[in-house]
């Protein structure tokens, strides 16, 4: 058939005509970690408890954080938020303030007396946990809410290890620091304080499973020339 003056094109589809918009690139959807989550050391899921706060949910904010971390009130003061090193929101204007919004939840939980329980019933299990510092602790926390039974034994006359001996009290108030403890406690975790575990297989030998958190009390020394 001859072609009308002026029409180009042949009879058929812009897929035999090679017409319209044709993509050679798609775009794929990768699930990853948003780097807030991926930078900070405590795991937290940083944009889910951002997003109950964005919309004034605060208990349920600071309930998604408690999943991963007990301790936002504290974390809230001293963490030096690499989470906002890495919030992509720096390239526009600035990171996101996620450690500010953390120490509010922290201290709201405090003020409204949000409690928490465990998740299971008793599974029966014991653990022992030696060291009641931020590592000890947090575990006792985690094994609480997942139902064990956890005994808690410390050397020294206090709970909090370096949270309470390495960092000074304006940078971390002891009353933030107990309340965080207590909700622990309060969950029924037994904590011995001046009780220092001298054998070690003999006390294994009670319980279930044991988790060695005897911390870094070790100063780090500054070599300064002629220091003395
Ligand atoms: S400020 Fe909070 S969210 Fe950010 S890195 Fe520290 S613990 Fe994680």
């Amino acid at each position: 058939m001859e072609k009308p003056f002026a029409i180009t094109l042949d009879v058929g589809s812009s897929l035999a005509n090679q017409t319209g918009s044709w993509r050679t690139e798609r775009p794929t959807y990768v699930s990853l970690l948003p780097p807030c989550n991926n930078a900070c050391p405590a795991g937290e899921n940083v944009q889910g408890w951002l997003y109950e706060a964005e919309e004034g949910n605060y208990e349920e904010a600071w309930r998604v954080l408690m999943r991963d971390n007990p301790f936002p009130a504290i974390m809230g003061r001293v963490c030096y938020h690499p989470c906002q090193v890495a919030c992509n929101r720096a390239e526009l204007d600035e990171a996101v303030g996620i450690n500010a919004v953390e120490r509010f939840l922290g201290d709201q939980a405090i003020k409204e007396g949000w409690a928490l329980t465990p998740l299971v019933p008793d599974t029966g299990k014991s653990v022992l946990i030696i060291g009641a510092g931020p590592s000890g602790m947090s575990a006792a926390y985690h094994l609480r809410r997942m139902g064990h039974t956890v005994t808690v034994k410390e050397a020294g006359p206090m709970i909090g290890g370096m949270m309470r001996f390495g960092i000074p009290t304006y940078r971390l108030p002891r009353d933030i620091l107990d309340a965080e403890m207590a909700r622990i406690t309060d969950m029924g975790v037994t904590v011995e304080v001046n009780t220092k575990v001298e054998d070690l297989q003999a006390e294994a030998a009670k319980f279930d499973a044991v988790f060695l958190a005897v911390g870094a009390h070790i100063g780090k020394r500054a070599y300064i020339p002629a220091g003395e």
